[in-house]
């Protein structure tokens, strides 16, 4: 068998892409790299060129926290805490900071081969496994017998690919040309076969054996969702169809793609987990169903007829110990909207009409529904159809194109939807505080950042809207990802992402995005999303422009 390549080579291309703006010569540099590759090697070079250590949608991460990463750096290297945080504080790259402190290596093994592609995978395989109890020393000793081995260059990419931090400008398309272009696929095949299996490396893997042109959707490879594009008024919504469109309620619960095959079924939820063990009653009632399926849907927290509030289901979700009362405490229905496979069959590319009676037969007589739609043509029926939705509870409407086809992953305009209140932002936290009075000994003050490109902008700072369950676990949790403690501030990794609404935006000095939220109030934590998901300074800008009253606090 052909020796795996050399992980040397992979971090040389990841700097030389990182080194270059133009996206051409990224894509003939990785490709170049990519070519020579084994199908094995293939894989894990791209998914590692992705930013990821594990598959996309894994259960388990490889992922590793900063204290673990900077505690290896400094038995390694011999650096204080000291010198770490000043070398920090100057690339607020924890990658960087491995390089140029393993560029002094006090540490060395007693004999070392250099690093293989295939050692990351075993070292990122055990990593994936490891849980529980003393399972952080093993993880420490994992990173560091990797550590210990690498150059200055290797370690800087080592600590990158474990913290989720690559920055090399490698976005999904250009991956999936790379890979196009390593292999002899095209453009078009790379990306259809990418957005059905969802993870760069099984891409590469396909690709170089030859046969990513016969990838289908299968049942137990979730694909990426198709997502909706937010419009402001029913009349914008109505001249946008021109005609007859599906004006569907838009449920307040998670999204779920659910699939059966050979009896069997499994959950998995927006960012591709799986989450079949959170809702038994929905695998109960898929079970029920014939046949072989993928459906689109949302479960709902719901009893009686009515939706219950969202917040019921944030319990479940974090499977709490009692799961069963909470369970009981939010019992749940699932809203099927969409099918994509069919007894072996692909429907997504058929049009949304025909998508749906397919749909309507399958779940009937079963305990899934079919999400709540009404026909609309005009600006008055999707103001009624709107207030239908908002008088039964929901939040609003999702408006779709009968005609069009299920286009995964993607934002289109297939899909419109429409919410009342001012948007709401999605951000990250990025620092955090403890409280005073009532919340003195919990971290109840958050300050949170929206995307700019490449960076994080910070844009206010929230303390309330959560409970105080919410915070005790918020509390637990922003210890464990804090970067630097300034006693009562914390700086932490940013990956939490929370749901903020407020009442207006107004331009401000305050924070390092140029604006800032008033009153701004925490209206869920978004576990659903990641760092890649949250608001940008355009959405920002937007919404400023968009409002009737401009405060400029300069
Ligand atoms: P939001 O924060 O508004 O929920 P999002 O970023 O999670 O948005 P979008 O695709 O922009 O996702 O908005 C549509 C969301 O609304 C879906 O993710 C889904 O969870 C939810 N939803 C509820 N009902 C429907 C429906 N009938 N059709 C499609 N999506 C629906």
């Amino acid at each position: 068998m052909k020796q795996s390549a050399s992980f040397l080579g992979l971090a040389e291309t990841l700097k030389r892409v990182r080194g270059t703006r133009s996206k051409n010569d990224k894509v003939r540099i990785l490709a170049e790299y990519l070519k020579p590759l084994t199908p094995e090697d293939a894989k894990v070079a791209a998914r590692i060129a992705s930013g990821r250590a594990s598959e996309r949608g894994s259960k388990d991460e490889a992922q590793v926290g900063y204290s673990t990463l900077l505690g290896v750096l400094r038995e390694v290297t011999g650096a204080n805490e000291g010198d770490v945080s000043r070398i920090y504080l100057r690339h607020g790259d924890l990658g960087e900071v491995a390089e140029e402190l393993l560029a002094e290596k006090k540490e060395q093994p007693l004999f070392s081969e250099p690093l293989k592609l295939s050692d990351l995978e075993d070292a990122f395989a055990r990593l994936r496994s490891l849980k529980g109890q003393g399972s952080s020393v093993a993880r420490k000793g994992t990173v560091k017998s990797l550590v210990l081995r690498a150059t200055p260059l290797e370690g800087k990419y080592v600590v990158k690919v474990l913290t989720g931090e690559m920055r090399t400008g490698l976005v999904s398309g250009l991956l999936e040309e790379a890979i196009a272009a390593a292999f002899g696929l095209s453009k078009e095949e790379s990306a259809r076969a990418h957005m059905i299996i969802g993870d760069p490396g099984d891409l590469a893997e396909h690709a170089a054996r030859g046969d990513a042109g016969q990838i289908r959707i299968q049942p137990f490879r979730p694909v990426n969702f198709m997502l909706a594009e937010p419009m402001a008024t029913a009349a914008e919504i109505a001249q946008h169809f021109g005609g007859l469109a599906y004006a569907e309620c838009k449920y307040d619960g998670v999204r779920a793609q659910a699939h059966k095959s050979e009896g069997k079924v499994r959950i998995y939820s927006r960012r591709l987990e799986d989450v079949t063990s959170g809702f038994p009653e929905v695998v109960e009632a898929l079970g029920k169903t014939s046949g072989e399926f993928i459906l689109d849907g949302e479960i709902v927290p719901f009893s009686e007829g009515h939706p219950l509030p969202f917040q019921l289901l944030q319990r479940r979700l974090r499977r709490m110990e009692n799961f069963d009362e909470a369970a009981r405490k939010a019992p749940v229905t699932y809203f099927a909207f969409d099918l994509l496979l069919r007894n072996g069959k692909e429907t997504i590319g058929l049009p949304l009409s025909k998508r749906r009676s397919m749909l309507s037969r399958l779940v009937q007589g079963t305990a899934v529904r079919m999400a709540e739609s009404t026909d609309v043509a005009s600006e008055e029926d999707v103001e009624a159809a709107f207030r239908r939705s908002r008088a039964s509870g929901y939040e609003g409407l999702v408006v779709k194109d009968p005609d069009s086809p299920y286009a995964m992953g993607k934002r289109g305009k297939g899909w419109v939807k429409l919410k009342e209140e001012l948007d709401t932002l999605d951000v990250v936290i990025v620092a955090a505080e403890y409280g005073h009075g009532k919340r003195a000994g919990v971290i109840s003050d958050y300050t949170f950042a929206v995307r700019d490109g490449d960076r994080l902008r910070t844009i206010g700072k929230a303390y309330s809207g959560l409970t105080d369950a919410e915070i005790d676990e918020m509390t637990r949790r922003l210890k464990e990802i804090t970067v630097k403690d300034h006693g009562y501030r914390r700086e932490v990794k940013p990956e939490i992402v929370v749901e903020v609404a407020f009442d207006s935006i107004q331009r401000s000095d305050r924070h390092d995005s140029g604006y800032a939220l008033r009153f701004p109030r925490i209206k869920r934590i978004r576990t659903d999303k990641g760092v890649t998901d949250i608001d940008t300074i355009e959405k920002v800008e937007r919404v400023f422009a968009g409002q009737r009253l401009k405060v400029d606090e300069k």
